[in-house]
């Protein structure tokens, strides 16, 4: 099934009457809620993303966009060449992400409506220490070569953006992908970057390494048995990182693959094969 817009059109570089060129504006990806796009741009332009500075291309003037799985239906984008102060803008439209409800039952109790002092105070510790992991903003261009597939074989078991029935509880959405995998089955580095998180024993993810890719894109492994590197580490694609496993609230062995850009939760397998505008 191929939903969503495959984005490669550039906007036309036009001259202004002062001789200064609007800078290019190249996307490519999937306009989908909860799709990434990557695009080129003038190098260092500032990223206005509908009305708010998102941040800015890199050196060779690459970006990386994520759209929220609640998007709007129209979304603008629009790029300021900080030299010549000229911009280029597109407006996107945004297709519909088409999530689906997932029931689970049969999990633990303490898995979905945790209680004790103890077992708060540490999931909140848990919580802040996993914001540092995703806060993490490296500045490299990893993300552009794009993304490979984390498992060689795998059953996707839950796709992202599933409104989530838990033991019959309703609970936020299901943000990951899970691919479901034999425990132990080795979990490969999608793509280049540095690892910005990398625990075991957390109440939820059990274990849990993140791994930053540039441009504000991070991508994070859950439930994983067994963790091959560690924060700091710079990690090649195909390198294995660790091992899948049913740690913290899973009811069988898979990977919960999840991806953020900035503070958007995104759906990593709508990136799988999307490459940087030549
Ligand atoms: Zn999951």
């Amino acid at each position: 099934m191929l939903a969503g817009l495959a984005l490669a059109a550039a906007g036309p570089a036009v001259a202004d009457p002062r001789g200064a060129v609007a800078p290019v504006l190249h996307l490519a990806g999937q306009a989908r809620q909860g799709g990434t796009l990557i695009g080129r741009t003038a190098p260092g332009a500032r990223l206005i993303v509908d009305g708010a500075e998102v941040g800015e291309a890199s050196a060779s003037g690459l970006f990386v966009i994520g759209l929220d799985r609640d998007s709007p239906r129209e979304v603008r984008v629009s790029v300021t060449d900080v030299r010549t102060g000229r911009s280029s803008a597109r407006t996107l439209a945004v297709a519909p992400g088409g999530f689906d409800i997932q029931r689970i039952d049969g999990l633990p109790p303490q898995q979905v409506r945790p209680q004790g002092e103890a077992l708060l105070a540490r999931i909140a510790a848990e919580a802040e220490r996993k914001a540092r992991g995703w806060a993490s903003r490296v500045q490299t261009e990893d993300f552009a070569g794009g993304f490979s597939q984390p498992l060689s074989k795998y059953r996707l078991s839950g796709r992202f953006g599933g409104q989530r029935i838990l033991n019959g509880e309703p609970m936020t959405p299901h943000f990951g992908a899970d691919l479901a995998a034999p425990e132990g089955t080795p979990i490969l580095a999608p793509a280049p970057g540095r690892v910005s998180f990398a625990e075991t024993g957390l109440h939820y993810e059990g274990g849990l390494t993140m791994i930053d890719h540039g441009q504000g894109l991070v991508t994070a492994y859950l439930h994983q048995s067994r963790i091959r590197v560690r924060e700091g580490d710079s990690v090649t694609r195909g390198q294995v990182i660790g091992a899948v496993g049913r740690e913290g609230r899973a009811t069988g062995p898979h990977l919960c693959w999840r991806m953020k850009w900035r503070d958007r939760r995104l759906d990593p397998m709508l990136l799988l094969g999307v490459r940087a505008p030549a």
